[in-house]
């Protein structure tokens, strides 16, 4: 037998009982005579103690223990003369009278403690020593524990979860796809689904009514700390329903989860702000609301005052924050540097100060008289103490940079607590969005998603302006999720496939099964997902996504534990069918 009791099992009540341990060596203290052992397992620390007054081999034995050796011990449970309140098991020790080395381990390349001297590669490489970190295992038990509640949940809505297959056909969701060779079909390509989405909508043409799976999606793009070239998404559709019916199983849904993992009761509905409304008063699709400070427009009364960076200007809006008078020229300098960086790209940045002693001090007062700072101050409510930050250019691109601003702004005054939650329901976004470049439309969510029925007239005379009926679930200024209401007749389907620029033989020979099933009796339908590794990643409080998944990829996409991607050998290529570009071909 390898244990009575796990590592963090231990209390005063079995004090005097003989029990047995396994687990691995956290650190040695020899004080000379006594040997101080910390034993750990996922469960916790027990302190181990040798006497070398009792018995001086095993003391000696101990004392050979290298960290991160694995034993197996049997021993007394012995109450602590100086307690250790700081672990559950801190009032007790063991007193060992037998000690085996299950097996010994090579020094690790970096210290198992919550604060490591690891650096990422390091960690990376030995991902399976990090994993024994007690934050980063910490982080996968809240990993769990949400996808149980998640599944806790939707099975009592009558969900059901439904494997899709990983094999199969190029899934538009805007990302590059990663592709499989086939052995079988020489020159053909299995696709990896960058989402179950035309799966989870036949599962509702064949009849499932509720679908829900925790899966595997794959996008082959450019990475950043939210993102993975594989990730999981909280998949689900849902039939005979219209966008309420959705976002309230849903924000039932993310209430259930706050509460049981969280321990937070969110009150009352969750905003739902249109598109447009994000934009104008965040400049933002992804709103963080746990703080104010909309954007207030000052397009007509800023212009005309012979100032001709706003008078060029389509667009010119400012934020008002509250208190800030007192900036200093360095602190403002500091923002304007910020918004001049390239990411950015504003030109430059006023301000008008309201001090407390009531005077208006500002950065335009060659243009504007007192008179005008106070008309613009009473338009962004402003009192005695407050800032405005004004910038102006094209719309779209001065909605963006103050965007950015306003969340700087909420960082340095420290408004965006990672412990308080501002959820919202992001609706009504555009159907299309046009490209510029390639002088076409592209679906904004997906080709799927229907468009809201009053602007179906539209789809002949002004497709930009089409509204459509998706939604997205942002949490803190995170997209922790998104949807839609979906087309479910083959005609209309077809007509946004050439909307999108896909001819008829296109659309047939990608989607022809999905238009084929809708002639067979498709019931109206609609679901969401949800990006589960942010949404573990929010409520662990970490940065990236990368600490709340057990094998993550480094930033090149690199899974650098197990050295993939790799070459592949001359003969599996063989059998393949595939030749290689010599690596100087690659452009
Ligand atoms: N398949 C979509 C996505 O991955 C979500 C949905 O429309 O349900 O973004």
């Amino acid at each position: 037998m390898y244990r009575t009791h796990t590592c963090g099992e231990l209390r005063k009540e079995q004090v005097n009982s003989e029990v047995t341990l396994s687990g691995w060596v956290q650190r040695v203290r020899n004080l000379g005579g006594m040997t101080f052992v910390d034993l750990r397992d996922r469960y916790g620390i027990t302190q181990l103690v040798f006497n070398a007054e009792t018995d001086n081999q095993l003391c000696a034995q101990a004392n050979d223990l290298g960290r991160e050796y694995v034993i197996k011990i049997t021993g007394m449970v012995a109450e602590r003369s100086s307690k250790n309140p700081k672990i559950p098991t801190g009032d007790i020790e063991i007193l060992v009278k037998s000690l085996t080395v299950l097996n010994p381990a090579d020094l690790p390349p970096f210290t198992i403690e919550d604060e490591t001297d690891g650096g990422d590669e390091l960690r990376m490489k030995y991902r399976y020593l990090d994993l024994r970190r007690r934050p980063i295992r910490e982080n996968m038990e809240l990993r769990h524990r949400m996808a149980f509640e998640v599944r806790n949940y939707l099975n009592q809505l009558n969900f059901i979860e439904t494997e899709t297959p990983v094999l199969i056909k190029s899934t538009p969701e805007g990302a590059r796809d990663f592709v499989v060779p086939s052995r079988m079909s020489p020159g053909q390509f299995y696709a990896l689904p960058q989402s179950p989405q035309v799966f989870k909508q036949l599962l509702m043409v064949a009849g499932f009514d509720r679908y829900f799976q925790i899966v595997k999606c794959f996008r082959d793009e450019d990475l950043r700390a939210d993102r993975q070239p594989e990730f999981t998404q909280i998949d689900c559709e849902m039939s005979f329903i219209n966008q309420d019916d959705v976002l309230n199983t849903f924000e039932g849904m993310t209430k259930h989860l706050f509460k049981t993992i969280k321990g937070v009761e969110l009150h009352g509905d969750f905003p739902r702000l249109s598109y447009s409304e994000a934009m104008n008063l965040y400049g933002s699709d992804k709103p963080d609301i746990r703080f104010g400070m909309q954007f207030v427009e000052i397009t007509e009364i800023a212009k005309g005052h012979e100032f001709k960076v706003f008078d060029d200007a389509e667009y010119i809006a400012g934020i008002c924050a509250e208190n800030c008078a007192g900036f200093t020229r360095k602190e403002l300098d500091t923002l304007t540097d910020f918004v001049k960086r390239p990411q950015i790209g504003a030109s430059g940045l006023a301000y008008i100060k309201y001090n407390t002693d009531g005077t208006i001090k500002s950065s335009i007062d060659k243009f504007f008289n007192t008179e005008e700072l106070a008309v613009i101050g009473e338009k962004f409510n402003a009192k005695q103490g407050d800032l405005i930050l004004i910038l102006s250019g094209g719309r779209k691109k001065t909605q963006n940079a103050l965007g950015e601003l306003r969340l700087e702004m909420g960082n340095k005054l420290g408004f965006r607590n990672k412990n308080t939650f501002a959820p919202l329901w992001v609706v009504d976004f555009p159907l299309l969005d046009w490209d510029e470049t390639s002088n076409r439309f592209y679906a904004m969510h997906h080709p799927f998603t229907s468009p809201k029925p009053e602007d179906i007239g539209l789809l002949d005379t002004d497709p930009g302006k089409i509204r459509a009926n998706a939604y997205d679930l942002v949490i803190n200024g995170v997209e922790i999720g998104g949807g839609s209401i979906r087309i479910h007749n083959d005609e209309l389907q077809q007509k946004m496939f050439s909307i999108l620029g896909f001819t008829p033989e296109e659309a047939e020979n990608q989607f022809g099964f999905l238009m084929n099933a809708f002639k067979y009796g498709a019931p109206p339908h609609g679901g969401v997902a949800f990006g589960f590794d942010r949404w573990v990643s929010m409520f662990a409080g970490t940065d990236s996504i990368r600490d709340v998944i057990a094998f993550p990829k480094n930033n090149s996409g690199r899974d650098v534990m197990i050295d993939s991607p790799s070459p592949i050998h001359n003969q599996q290529l063989d059998e393949l069918y595939i030749q290689l570009k010599k690596t100087e071909d690659k452009k």
